[in-house]
């Protein structure tokens, strides 16, 4: 890899380092974050986990910090972010052009931690993305839902909402209870 700058401070190169044993990367020996390329990223993950078990994104995301967006180093675009759907919920910044990934200080630990770490290609497909987007849809509607009604009465709609899902002539009925309003 050439050699590659941080924002941080100008002039602030990225040293070599070792993430985690046996898988190189850079960090900037200023702000202490990490730049991963993907290729020595798989090659390690392949090596040492030949098995990866199948993972899901947390049932209930965390609050989403808003840190700013970082510029690729190599090739000085805007990186894309991508939520990681940890319970401690926070983005990856990845540059799919150069296929880095930049690990702000404390990330790779945060991966490791929540499971996630041998899943940083599954983090940035586009099906763990959408998977994440569609479970915050649902909680945010579930917490409108909690406002309007009261404990018991949504009990009720959920049951209600359930038997409907499950039956057969879901449409039919629908229809019905909406021509009958
Ligand atoms: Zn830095
Ligand atoms: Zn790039």
């Amino acid at each position: 890899m050439k050699k590659l700058f941080c924002s941080c401070t100008p002039k602030t190169s990225f040293d070599r380092c070792e993430l985690t044993q046996g898988l190189l990367a850079k960090r900037c020996p200023s702000c202490a974050a990490a730049l991963l390329a993907m290729d020595d990223y798989r090659q390690w993950r392949d090596r040492h986990f030949p098995e990866i078990p199948a993972t899901e994104p947390a049932a209930l995301p965390g609050q989403e910090e808003h840190s700013k967006a970082h510029f690729c180093p190599s090739c000085q675009h805007i990186m894309g972010r991508y939520r990681t759907g940890s319970a401690e919920s926070f983005w990856l910044d990845y540059c799919p052009g150069c296929q880095l990934v930049w690990l702000d200080n404390g990330e790779w630990a945060e991966l490791e931690k929540s499971g996630l770490a041998l899943h940083l290609d599954t983090i940035l497909s586009e099906r763990w993305q959408r998977l994440i987007k569609e479970r915050k849809t649902l909680s945010f509607r579930d917490a409108l839902l909690e406002k309007r009604f009261d404990a018991e009465t949504l009990t009720e709609i959920r049951r209600i909402k359930n038997w409907l899902d499950a039956h057969p002539k879901r449409k039919d009925i629908l229809l019905y209870l909406a021509e009958n309003r």
